[in-house]
């Protein structure tokens, strides 16, 4: 067992799981060498089972935003494993999440804890058709929602690059609910409305959209987006299972000052343990039984190891004023990755929003990409090279030209300039 290679690791995965892993983007599918097998993380770091050190720029595709096994939350989710693991009953533990979550979110009038995001954003939709009486969903192309059937058209994530339009297995019934705009296309959305506004029961978007490539969106484009949503009676539903508690305490809705009706989280809320939540209107979120006539449960919901994990993680970010700390580290990067492109004089550019970043081709007229049609066809390519080349030297990426990179407050100074060092001698 001590001699094991990942190599060898990955043969016997493979005999046992698609594709020997458990989610897609964790394959390196399409990087020309078969994945890394990891024994441990702290910190800013993961630790393969060959003992080699890796820079994490991927920390589990965000949810670790203080970095793999901070000490006072490892120290919370000790007492409760020493405590309780599971009540499948009332507890206290939810309700002081909940209650910092209403408290520092104000517009989540009533919350309910799930076990994923994907889970989140089901049941957001549920609610959103009950409400309206309504069938049809609006999303952008690039926009990743988690793996709900209906929203796996046109989607981001591990079908980011992929040509088909959504996933085998999705009803053409069920896929033909789903109807998709382009992000940063203010005709486009109009038209939709005019011809749709009747059936769509809600607008849903990544308010940050992150799942292919860091896609900023104008302001003006998302305030249109959502006063459309409204005059045509449809909810707006913000995914903030990436933004959410990443680049704000109240995500991009606090950033923007746009109250949705409804909010998705997962990833920092649960710490590093499987937490979702929906969110919103008082009057929406009654409509869930047992108040109301929308079923929704989970056997583990507000487990409450997570729960504690969650709410520690973010009563840290808020004490060590965490987003103010990310954003400097985020600076710092940017100015180096910056200066390591201009030196060697690559046709790169470096985009980030606050802790998040991803490094794409330029396009022609170095205007910023706000589309999926904009990304250039050599992104696969040119991040197979600096993926490859940064693994080697100790920097783990994540394994995806579509995947956008975390810094977490583990991210030290010395971390970033570390980063930078490899980054600049993979780049060159
Ligand atoms: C990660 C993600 C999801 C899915 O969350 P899971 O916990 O992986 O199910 C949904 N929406 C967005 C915006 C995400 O980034």
């Amino acid at each position: 067992m001590n001699n094991m290679t990942s190599e060898n690791y990955f043969e016997r995965a493979k005999q046992v799981a698609p594709g020997g892993v458990h989610s897609p983007v964790r394959s390196f599918a399409g990087l020309g060498r078969s994945p890394v097998f990891f024994k441990s993380a702290q910190g800013a770091y993961l630790t393969s089972v060959e003992g080699k050190k890796y820079i994490d720029c991927c920390q589990s595709f965000g949810p670790l935003i203080l970095g793999h096994r901070d000490p006072e939350v490892q120290s919370k989710v000790m007492e409760m494993i020493d405590t309780a693991w599971t009540f499948g009953a009332c507890e206290p533990y939810s309700l002081m999440l909940g209650e910092w979550i209403q408290k520092k979110v104000p517009w989540v009038e009533k919350l309910r804890f799930v076990s994923s995001g994907t889970e989140a954003v089901m049941s957001a939709l549920r609610v959103a058709r009950a409400a309206t009486g309504r069938t049809k969903i609006l999303k952008f192309e690039g926009c990743y929602h988690g793996h709900v059937d209906s929203l796996l058209v046109k989607a981001g994530s591990g079908l980011a690059g992929v040509t088909a339009s959504s996933s085998a297995g999705v009803s053409e019934q069920t896929a033909s609910e789903t109807l998709t705009v382009s992000l940063d296309d203010e005709k486009a959305l109009e038209a939709v409305f005019a011809r749709e506004g009747k059936n769509i029961a809600a607008l849903i978007m990544e308010p940050l959209p992150a799942n292919y490539g860091l896609l900023i969106q104008r302001k003006e484009f998302i305030q249109k987006a959502c006063a459309l949503a409204k005059a045509n009676g449809a909810l707006v539903i913000f995914d903030e299972v990436i933004s959410g508690f990443r680049v704000a305490l109240g995500g991009m809705a606090e950033v923007l000052g746009i109250k949705p009706d409804l909010a998705t989280y997962g990833k920092i809320l649960g710490g590093g343990f499987p937490v979702g939540c929906y969110g919103g209107r008082r009057d929406l979120m009654d409509l869930i039984a047992p108040l109301g006539q929308v079923y929704q449960a989970g056997t583990l919901s507000a487990n409450p190891v997570g729960m504690v994990a969650g709410l520690a993680t973010l009563e840290k970010m808020e004490r060590e004023n965490g987003y103010q700390v990310l954003e400097k580290r985020g600076q710092l990067l940017e100015n180096k990755v910056n200066d390591v492109i201009k030196n060697l004089n690559l046709p790169l550019n470096f985009v980030r929003y606050g802790s998040l970043f991803w490094l794409h081709t330029k396009t022609a007229d170095g205007s910023p990409i706000r589309q999926v049609e904009q990304i250039a066809p050599t992104q696969k390519e040119t991040f197979k090279k600096l993926f490859l080349n940064s693994l080697d030297r100790g920097l783990y990426l994540a394994p995806n030209a579509y995947e956008v990179g975390f810094l977490s407050l583990a991210h030290t100074e010395d971390v970033i300039n570390d980063m930078v060092k490899i980054m600049g001698e993979s780049l060159a």
